[in-house]
């Protein structure tokens, strides 16, 4: 895996479709490592904070250009500088997500999340649809 620049993580797998949209699942991602993030070293904890104000701007349509570029900057600050994997663990979805899919978080850019979140899922949530 990490010859070619991943890491097992938890050893969970998810895969996603074209309809998901991949602001939104790395955003989850931050969340999850933000609330995890014991604190006992500056970069995850101020980072893993930081990280997720950031994503909630793009997903809420008030994101800018250099919210991209702020991403990557705390993503690269705590790559490698953290204590324990889970620094290395919340950096490298980010690094990775606007390396491969950059045309996303742009999307981002020209008003709230295109996708609609429903059509990623396997059924909607009671209420939506039909
Ligand atoms: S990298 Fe690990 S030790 Fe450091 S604050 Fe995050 S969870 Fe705690």
């Amino acid at each position: 895996m990490a010859s070619v620049g991943s890491m097992l993580g938890t050893k969970a797998l998810q895969i996603f479709d074209e309809t998901t949209c991949v602001v939104r699942a790395v955003r989850r991602w931050t969340q999850f490592y933000a609330h995890e993030s014991c604190g006992k070293c500056t970069p995850c904890r101020e980072g893993t904070y930081w990280l997720s104000q950031i994503y909630e701007r793009l997903e809420t349509g008030r994101g800018t250009e250099e919210d991209i570029a702020k991403l990557l900057d705390i993503s690269d600050i705590i790559f490698g500088k953290s204590f324990c994997a889970l620094g290395d663990g919340a950096a490298s979805p980010i690094i990775s997500s606007i390396k491969h899919f950059r045309t996303e978080y742009e999307a981002h850019l020209e008003g709230s999340c295109p996708f609609d979140p429903y059509a990623s899922m396997l059924a909607a949530p009671e209420g939506v649809g039909a």
